[in-house]
C-alpha cells in the first residue's frame, strides 16, 4: 500500500469506516499525497485527455456560445469571465483568444478569473496563460469573484467533486462506506447512516436490495453557489462533464490511471477519481434558485455550434498529416461512442432564456 493508502488505513483502524466521499476527497485533495495537489494528470504522459487538451476547437465554440450569452443577457459591462477547475488553464486560453478576435467589446469589458482548489495547477495556469496579454486573478471559491455579471464555464468539474453512495439492504438505504478486510486491504462495507428515501427520484424506493444509489451533495452545493450568483449579478454558464441526463442507478465510481481504469483502491491518490454526474439534479439545482437550465449531448453541443464548419476551415490550409489530427479529435470530441455521447453539456441562464443548440425541451 502507498503512503497515503497507510494514512487513509490508519484513520480508519482509530476511527471506523470512512464514506465513499471522504475516500475520495482525500485520495483527490489531501494536501500531502492527493492526485489533484501532486500529480500531472492532463496529456498523453498522464492519466487523461479532456476536451480542451484535445483540440483548441472546443474552446473557441465555448467562446462563441459565450459571446452569444453576453449579448442575450445584455452586454452587461463590466463582466466576469471565469472558468472553475481550469486544470492546465488551456480552456481559458482558448477563449480569451477567440473572444479578442470575434468580440472585442466583450474582451475589453471582461476581467478574467480563474477559480482553482489545487495551489499546483494553479502555478500551472499561471504559465500557460502567463502570455495571454490578459490579467487574471485566481480565486479558491466562487465566493470571492467580483461582485458583477458573471459568464463562467467548467469542464470536467462536478465529477472531481465527491459523492456519495447507498446499497438498498433489508429495503433500506444505507451508505456504502470504505473499511479494512483482514488483511488490512480496504473493501466496502454499509456504515451506519441512512438516507431517506424522499431524497431520491420517486420509483427508486422499490429498487431490489444490493441496488446502488448515488447522491453528491457537495456538487449540487457548488452549483447553488453559482446560481445563487447568477440570479443575484445576472450572467449565465456553461458545464460539460461524464453523466447522464436522466437519474439512474448503479455504481459508476471509477479510477482512471495511465489512460486506464483500475480498481478505486490500488493506488489512493496517483489515480484520477470520479463518478458520473447526474445532470437532472444539477438543472434541478438551478431551476429551484430561479434559473432556466437546459442540458444535451456534448455532439449536439459542438456540432450545433459548427464543430464540423470549423474544422473544415481549419483543415484548409493544413498538411495531410494535421488535417489527419483534426478529424481524429472531431471524432474524439462529437463521436456518440465517445465523449460526444457520454459527455453532457448544461447550460444555466436567466428564467425564460434559451440560447442555440440547447433547446426548450430538455
Ligand atoms: N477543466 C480542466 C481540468 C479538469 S480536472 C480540463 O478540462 O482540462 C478538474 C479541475 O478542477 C482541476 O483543475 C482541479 O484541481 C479542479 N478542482 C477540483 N475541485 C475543485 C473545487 N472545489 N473548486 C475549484 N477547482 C476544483
Amino acid at each position: 500500500m502507498n503512503r497515503l493508502g497507510e494514512k487513509i488505513a490508519g484513520l480508519i483502524r482509530a476511527a471506523g469506516p470512512i464514506s465513499v466521499a471522504d475516500y475520495m476527497a482525500t485520495c483527490l485533495f489531501d494536501p500531502d499525497d492527493g492526485y489533484y495537489t501532486t500529480r500531472e494528470p492532463f496529456g498523453v504522459k498522464g492519466d487523461f485527455i479532456t476536451a480542451p487538451e484535445v483540440s483548441q476547437i472546443f474552446g473557441e465554440l465555448v467562446a462563441v456560445w459565450l459571446v452569444q450569452a453576453w449579448e442575450a443577457i445584455g452586454r452587461s459591462a463590466p463582466v466576469t469571465l471565469a472558468e472553475i477547475g481550469p486544470g492546465r488553464g488551456t480552456l481559458t486560453k482558448d477563449i480569451v483568444r477567440t473572444v479578442a478576435r470575434i468580440a472585442p467589446d466583450l474582451a475589453a469589458n471582461a476581467t478574467v478569473a480563474l477559480i482553482e482548489a489545487s495551489p499546483r495547477l494553479t502555478e500551472v495556469q499561471r504559465q500557460t496563460l502567463g502570455q495571454s496579454g490578459v490579467s487574471i486573478t485566481w480565486h479558491a471559491t466562487p465566493a470571492s469573484l467580483p461582485n458583477q455579471p458573471l459568464l463562467i464555464v467548467g469542464n470536467e468539474i462536478f465529477d472531481a467533486l465527491p459523492f456519495r453512495q447507498f446499497v438498498k439492504a433489508d429495503g433500506k438505504w444505507l451508505e456504502r462506506a470504505v473499511g479494512l478486510d483482514d488483511h488490512g486491504q480496504f473493501r466496502f462495507g454499509i456504515g451506519a447512516a441512512t438516507l431517506d428515501s424522499d431524497a431520491l427520484p420517486p420509483g427508486w424506493d422499490n429498487a431490489p436490495d444490493g441496488s446502488i444509489a448515488e447522491i453528491a451533495p457537495p456538487r449540487e452545493a457548488l452549483m447553488a453557489d453559482i446560481a445563487g450568483r447568477l440570479v443575484r449579478d445576472g450572467g449565465a454558464g456553461l458545464f460539460f462533464d461524464y453523466g447522464h441526463l436522466r437519474p439512474g442507478l448503479g455504481d459508476t465510481f471509477q479510477a482512471v490511471r495511465k489512460h486506464r481504469s483500475e480498481d478505486v483502491f490500488d493506488n489512493p491518490g496517483e489515480a484520477d477519481l470520479t463518478s458520473h454526474v447526474d445532470f437532472s439534479a444539477l438543472a434541478g439545482t438551478a431551476r429551484a434558485l430561479g434559473l432556466a437550465s437546459h442540458a444535451i449531448t456534448q455532439a449536439d453541443f459542438l456540432l450545433g455550434m459548427g464543430l464540423l464548419e470549423r474544422a473544415g476551415r481549419l483543415g484548409e490550409n493544413a498538411d495531410a498529416a494535421a488535417r489527419e489530427n483534426i478529424s481524429a479529435a472531431v471524432e474524439r470530441l462529437a463521436g456518440p461512442e465517445q465523449m460526444g455521447g457520454l459527455f453532457k453539456a448544461l447550460a444555466v441562464l436567466p428564467k425564460g432564456l434559451v440560447l442555440p443548440p440547447f433547446r426548450n425541451a430538455s
